[in-house]
């Protein structure tokens, strides 16, 4: 579905994102990896998504650092002239209630998981063609909130916003801008949720389980696709009916 087409899936060294780049792999997209710390991690992303017989690098950038993504960008536009699909899916947690949150908690959340989507797509948007496509990985934490993570449900919160106020803009060069609000995924943000916790979510999820990061990636293949042409501005939830 993806044949001829670029992508930059930001945080992709694991998890979601490693997910994302493997679908898009599959669907014969040439995938750039940005990672952040992992380099080894990243590295073995590469040769899982180079078996597909497309092209793939990793490209180191802390996107809450506007220079590092400015680099990253000059970087991807030397070697590859076009972005065709960006996914923003870097993100971290650091959760704690508001009372004893430091300020540097508050700070290193916002810069990560919502200055970091505005730095990337700010400089990676002159690389995108007419008929592009941006996805952000929101959370279902941005649309009801979550004990202890006031500062992960305002960065999720505003991608939404963002999302929506981008796919107005940039309609009339039929690039999308469209974001998937996950519930609870199986990947390393989620391991440290003690057994018990996790067990009464996954009785409280309509599905009774937690998603898998290939979940969340088909869904990416479909609004990275030109099947999905006609949605912009959306917010899919995929959560096992958890949201509703
Ligand atoms: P993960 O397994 O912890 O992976 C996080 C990825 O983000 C890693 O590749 C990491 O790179 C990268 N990263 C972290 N800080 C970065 C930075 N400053 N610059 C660039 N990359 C950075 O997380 P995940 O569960 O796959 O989550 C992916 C996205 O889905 C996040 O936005 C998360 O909020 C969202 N989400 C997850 C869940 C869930 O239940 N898992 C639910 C809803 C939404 P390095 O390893 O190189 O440091």
């Amino acid at each position: 579905m993806l044949k001829g087409k670029t992508a930059l899936i930001t945080g992709a060294s694991r998890g979601i994102g490693e997910s994302i780049a493997i679908e898009f792999a599959k669907n014969h997209a040439d995938v750039i990896i940005n990672y952040y710390s992992d380099k080894h991690e990243a590295q073995k992303v590469v040769d899982k998504v180079k078996k597909y017989g497309v092209n793939c690098v990793a490209v180191q950038a802390d996107v809450s650092k506007v220079d590092e993504v400015k680099r990253m960008a000059d970087e991807i536009q030397k070697q590859f002239k076009k972005v065709d699909i960006l996914v923003n899916n870097a993100g971290i947690v650091k959760d704690r209630t508001l009372k004893n949150m430091t300020l540097d908690e508050w700070h290193t959340v916002i810069n990560t998981n919502l200055n970091g989507v505005f730095y990337v797509t700010k400089f990676i948007l002159p690389l995108i063609p007419e008929g592009g496509r941006i996805i952000s990985i929101s959370s279902i934490v941005g649309q009801y909130g979550n004990f202890g993570q006031s500062n992960y449900a305002a960065a999720k919160a505003g991608i939404i916003g963002f999302t929506k106020s981008l796919s107005k803009e940039l309609g009339k060069k039929k690039i999308t801008v469209n974001a998937i609000a996950p519930g609870f995924v199986k990947t390393a943000i989620t391991k440290d949720i003690p057994f018990f916790r996790k067990k009464l979510i996954n009785h409280m999820i309509p599905l009774k389980e937690e998603a898998m990061p290939e979940d969340i990636a088909t869904v990416a293949v479909f609004l990275a696709s030109d099947k999905s042409r006609y949605i912009t501005g959306a917010v899919i939830n995929v959560d096992g009916g958890l949201a509703i």
